[in-house]
């Protein structure tokens, strides 16, 4: 860990900040620490010296350092650890960065990894995801969000990441900082005297604190006490062709300026909330033993939400199956880098070429496709057992073996080059409690068959049969795995989990444009629709064609506008469709909402007269998708 001033206002002073974060290592035998801070260093020394210590960073007397002016980008890093010397481009060149890049090398050469592994593993790197964003604003400013901390450090190295962008004039956003260490007149000439080096053209100090302090500052400097203050000033809607730097403590809300000044490309979205989607994970994963596998289904572009980008989430949190339909489904996540071990539910007979090469697994429902499959194997001379899943019937009446097949099924398995790495079967009516009897010989079914299974095998392959409703009913039997779907979106069958999920999507669009109707003028294709009386009709700029049913139009469906529902009044169009305002006080240009607020994704469901899972896999393509984390 790097032990900069972060955690400083819960301590006394630097030294006992040190002293406890060191304490972390007492039981590590060796200790690979940046040693750019002297107090670190020392403290380090004093306390480990029976240790094995590497020390690495930007100053001279490291260990590990970079030995070259590395400021000037047509050079490439040259590095020395120890008494040898190794060099690798490097894009971004923030001192941040660096000195991470410096800590990896010292734990890939500490675990033994050649210098081409190194220099190799360093290249493929993908930029890791900012704490600093930078989004495009509207009067083509930049704006680069660092609203998460605010302190010292965090603000010398938001000041670095700026210069790396050529915009000649520069805007500073900064509210009042927390930090016990230093007192208030050392801290604030500390930050108007690096921020003075930074030529901004203009300051906004946002707070009273840092605000008494404005004479300080060199720049044209503005003083507020609060967010709310300066957005109502209306003084940011004057920027244009700036960067903006918003660098806020938690507590003043900066994201509420960053949506003010940022460029909103899409009127018509689909909102994706990763972090909703892992905060569901969660609350399903509390429900099982800690050592039970879990599969993300991500079949049919993830339930509508996005491809790859949801898969790579998943990845990134360490989900250890993905499950989907279609062999190309899967053949697009592994172009995007998707490494995870994907099972794909439907293999048709023409994929398994690609499924083998892309190393999909499949899903092995019959005798017949076993054959067919395992034939493809020999014929592409694969050499390794390759992992299939075999699918059980056991009352869906879909896809599987049936219990008398097993003894056949298990010679065959036996006499092919394939290895089970599964066996699965699919609940039928999980969400439905009255159902439960049924439920239960499924479940039986599995464990009955299942274990004959690996039995005549002779080795345990994992056994799944919950999707996300029998995750929350029957957790008893999870096996060593389980399927979660449309719990991920934050939908649930059972209403106490569901209390606890978070909506993870909603699907938005705004007003185009406001009529004022009279008494008895008719609404959209073929008059479906007259008004009963005098009102405001807004046209929305969605319609069938992006997944919204016609069925739901003349007064079926509902939109949310500030918060109520509106009715959908005439026939939807293709592109396009009508609401009946009242006396709602909207104006064009407005926010409406489709579903996920008011009305509910479950709600819109209703209208739709289906379930959510047709919902959102039924919103087109041309519907963009946008990606929220916090
Ligand atoms: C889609 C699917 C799931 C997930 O179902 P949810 O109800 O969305 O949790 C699980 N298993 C299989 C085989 C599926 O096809």
């Amino acid at each position: 860990t790097h032990i900069g001033t972060a955690h400083s206002s819960n301590f006394e002073n630097e030294l006992q900040l040190i002293k406890e974060k060191l304490i972390l290592f007492k039981n590590s035998e060796i200790i690979i620490y940046n040693g750019d801070s002297e107090q670190v260093c020392e403290e380090i020394k004093t306390l480990y010296s029976d240790k094995k210590l590497i020390s690495f960073g930007l100053k001279a007397h490291n260990d590990v350092k970079i030995i070259c002016d590395y400021k000037d980008r047509s050079q490439e890093i040259l590095v020395q650890y120890f008494s040898e010397k190794l060099s690798f481009p490097a894009n971004q060149r923030d001192e941040a960065t660096l000195t991470n890049a410096l800590a990896v090398i010292c734990i890939l050469k500490e675990f033994g990894f050649t210098n081409e592994k190194i220099v190799e593993k360093i290249n493929n790197l993908k930029a890791v995801e900012m704490r600093l964003e930078s989004v495009n604003g509207v009067r083509n400013n930049l704006i680069i969000n660092d609203s998460f901390n605010l302190d010292l450090d965090s603000l010398i190295i938001a000041y670095q990441f700026i210069n790396q962008y050529n915009r000649d004039e520069k805007t500073l956003v900064i509210s009042d900082i927390f930090d016990v260490k230093n007192d208030d007149v050392s801290l604030y000439h500390k930050v108007a005297e690096i921020t003075n080096q930074q030529n901004f053209k203009q300051i906004f100090l946002v707070g009273n604190q840092i605000s008494r302090f404005q004479e300080k500052f060199k720049a044209k400097t503005y003083t507020f006490s609060t967010t709310k203050e300066l957005l109502e000033s209306q003084q940011l809607n004057s920027l244009e062709n700036q960067l903006i730097l918003l660098k806020g403590a938690r507590i003043f809300e900066f994201e509420i300026i960053k949506s003010h000044l940022e460029l909103q490309k899409h009127d018509t979205v689909l909102e994706i909330n990763l972090n909703a989607i892992l905060h569901n994970i969660n609350v399903h994963k509390s429900l099982l033993k800690p050592e039970t596998k879990m599969c993300a289904m991500v079949k049919a572009y993830s339930y509508g939400l996005g491809g790859y980008e949801i898969a790579e989430f998943l990845q990134h949190h360490h989900i250890d199956y993905l499950g989907v339909a279609y062999a190309d489904e899967g053949v697009d996540l592994r172009k995007n880098g998707i490494t995870t071990p994907i099972l794909v539910m439907n293999p048709e007979q023409g994929s398994y070429d690609v499924i083998i090469d892309y190393n999909l697994e499949p899903e092995i429902y019959s005798l017949r496709v076993l054959e067919l499959f395992a034939n493809q194997l020999q014929l592409k001379g694969i050499q390794q057992k390759y992992p299939i899943h075999i699918k059980v019937e056991t009352g869906m009446h879909r896809l599987g073996f049936k219990e008398h097949e097993i003894d056949e099924l298990v010679e065959n398995l036996k006499k092919y080059n394939v290895k089970v790495a599964s066996i699965f079967s699919h609940l039928s009516s999980a969400d439905v409690p009255e159902e439960d009897d049924y439920t239960m010989e499924q479940i039986h079914t599995f464990q009955r068959v299942s274990s004959k299974i690996s039995e005549a095998l002779g080795y345990q392959p994992i056994r799944h049969i919950l999707n996300t409703a029998g995750i929350t009913y029957y957790s008893d039997y999870q096996f060593e795995m389980v399927r979660i779907g449309i719990g991920m979106v934050g939908i649930s069958a059972n209403p106490k989990v569901k209390k606890q999920l978070q909506s993870a999507v909603t699907f938005k669009t705004v007003i185009s444009q406001i009529s004022e109707v009279k008494q008895g003028e008719s609404i959209g294709y073929n008059r479906k629709y007259k008004a009963e009386k005098d009102t405001r009709i807004a046209t929305i700029p969605v319609g069938y064609a992006d997944g919204i049913p016609r069925l739901i139009g003349n007064k079926k469906g509902f939109v949310g506008i500030h918060n109520q529902k509106v009715s959908i009044v005439g026939n939807i169009c293709m592109d396009m469709l009508m609401v009946d305002l009242q006396n709602i006080k909207a104006k064009e240009g407005d926010e409406v909402i489709i579903f996920n607020g008011n009305p509910t994704l479950e709600e819109f469901s209703g209208y739709c007269q289906t379930i959510p899972y047709e919902v959102l896999t039924s919103i087109s393509r041309r519907v963009k998708r946008i990606y929220i984390k916090d």
